[in-house]
């Protein structure tokens, strides 16, 4: 036995047991403030869309508002002519003016067409801006509560977080440096941020990979640092953790959170 090695798997340890520790809250904190960021997003897609609609009636309503005014133009127009009419002088001058009247007519009726479909395609735009201003209302509601509960929950876990990120840090610097070194290179490529592995149950704790008897022994004569063959996390017996290698906790898995309030 190697006490210098004794000494760095146990340093090493000491930074896991609080990463682990770190980690659990990250988990309570689930996947909550990404499910905000996306509720945001959402929402900012349906303002677009309320907005465009919007302008779309806008738009309906002037160009209803311009039919309105030609369709009085063009009444005035006709009154004109029917004055004009009163005092014709010739049948040629009277066939020209109901021809004025005629084709001021047909104008109203098509401005009137115009405004019939106008309005039609602007009451379904209507319906589109109440059904978007409904799912806006229902996402905002189901971010105003997601949002609630992940400041509750940083709250109550930020002090947490701050210290035991304190203690790790200091935990980290008594490590030497090469060690250190790899102990953030593996930890960052691991899933479940576990670079420092007990042995469970004859098996990585890390991945569950068996690991052979030779291997296991060399673990536990602590002559030199072991890693796993399999994901190469570093390897540590019990005399190292002080956990019993039957009952060594699993490794925490990413779950996803259950919220109370679901939305469709
Ligand atoms: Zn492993």
């Amino acid at each position: 036995m190697d006490v210098s090695v004794t000494s760095k798997l146990k340093e090493l340890w000491a930074v896991q047991s609080i990463d682990t520790k770190i980690n659990e809250i990250n988990i309570l904190l689930g996947d909550l403030p990404m499910e905000v960021a996306d509720l945001e997003d959402e929402i900012a897609g349906l303002q677009t869309r309320f907005d465009n609609i919007n302008s779309d009636i806008e738009q309906c309503n002037s160009d209803i508002a311009t039919k309105k005014n030609s369709i009085q133009d063009f009444q005035k127009l006709i009154e004109k002519y029917e004055s004009q009419l009163e005092n014709i002088k010739n049948n040629r001058e009277f066939e020209a003016l109901e021809k004025e009247k005629e084709i001021a007519g047909l104008e109203i009726m098509a401005a009137e067409k115009a405004i019939r479909d106008t309005t039609k395609q602007k009451e379904m735009k209507q319906e589109l801006i109440d059904a978007t201003q409904e799912k806006m209302d229902v996402k905002g509601k189901d971010l105003e509560f997601k949002k609630n509960e992940l400041i509750e929950i940083e709250k109550e876990s930020a002090e947490e977080k701050v210290k035991l990120e304190k203690d790790r840090d200091k935990a980290l610097t008594k490590v030497e440096e090469r060690l250190a070194r790899a102990y953030t290179r593996i930890r960052m490529s691991m899933v479940n941020d576990v670079a420092v592995a007990p042995i469970v149950r004859g098996a990585c704790g890390g991945c569950f990979s068996n690991i052979p008897p030779q291997r296991k022994s060399d673990v536990r004569a602590h002559f030199q640092i072991i890693d796993c063959e399999s994901c190469g996390r570093i390897l540590v017996d019990k005399t190292i953790t002080g956990l019993e290698e039957e009952e060594a906790p699993k490794p925490v898995k990413k779950t996803r959170r259950k919220l109370k309030l679901t939305t469709k």
